[in-house]
């Protein structure tokens, strides 16, 4: 591990411990931390952010998307409780990054990209690096991947204005998931939903973060605050 990394492990567990009031977990499991530390995040950014690499902040991957910010990259894997005989989905594959976090501690993930480019540099990458329990799919998450579930744990990467029905659907009684609810580029708050084994549905804030948005509808175009157009 270099020291770059190492402080980026050490900014983990300090605003684990900053937001544990919130959060209610003060510390991380250390399987997560050792996930943390075994995804070299350099791998997963491009060659112009290489220096800003283990900086504890998310960072352009192309197409107006971003690779979240490290802490709530180990927030989320730790939030859904997985175990190594999981089966996970994600949604918003992104730059592979969290998919590759949960990969080293659950038996499957699945992981959904509504941007074809993205999703082929992260299969890309992915198969480089040698992970051969992802499974990468191009298009839209919001219906969930149907002839996969049930899911274990469901972490969706984008921010949804309301909690899809479908992704409840698909998760298994016990399982969990976590989605940041919000409007886009505004105040979002990472939702945990809980399905209880008798099916019913509990959710809850855990904190308030900022995502870029899920695209809810399949011929949506994403928000872009920075453009005039009207759509
Ligand atoms: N998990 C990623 C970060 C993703 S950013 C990582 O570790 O790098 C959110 C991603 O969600 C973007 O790539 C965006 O294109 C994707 N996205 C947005 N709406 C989506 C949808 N409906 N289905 C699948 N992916 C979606």
């Amino acid at each position: 591990m270099n020291n770059k990394q190492k402080c980026m492990l050490d900014t983990i567990r300090q605003e684990a411990k900053f937001t544990a009031s919130y959060t209610g977990r003060e510390a991380f499991d250390e399987r997560v931390m050792q996930a943390m530390q075994a995804v070299d995040r350099e791998e997963f950014v491009s060659k112009d952010y290489i220096d800003l690499a283990f900086e504890n902040g998310p960072l352009p991957i192309g197409h107006g998307q971003t690779i979240s910010q490290p802490f709530i990259v180990a927030l989320m894997t730790d939030l859904v409780d997985i175990t190594t005989e999981s089966v996970v989905l994600e949604i918003g594959t992104g730059s592979g990054y969290q998919a590759a976090v949960l990969s080293r501690l659950v038996r499957q993930v699945f992981t959904i990209e509504r941007i074809p480019q993205l999703a082929e540099s992260a299969r890309q990458r992915l198969k480089a690096l040698g992970y051969e329990n992802i499974e990468v799919r191009s298009g839209s998450g919001y219906h969930g991947w149907k002839e996969k579930a049930p899911f274990d744990a469901i972490v969706v990467t984008a921010a949804a204005t309301h909690i899809p029905q479908s992704l409840v659907d698909q998760l298994k009684p016990g399982a969990r998931m976590v989605i940041p609810l919000g409007l886009p580029y505004m105040y979002q708050e990472l939702m945990l939903v809980t399905k209880s084994k008798n099916g019913a549905i509990h959710t809850e804030s855990v904190l308030g973060v900022s995502f870029v948005p899920l695209v809810m509808a399949d011929d949506e175009a994403p928000i872009n605050p920075h453009s005039n157009q009207s759509r």
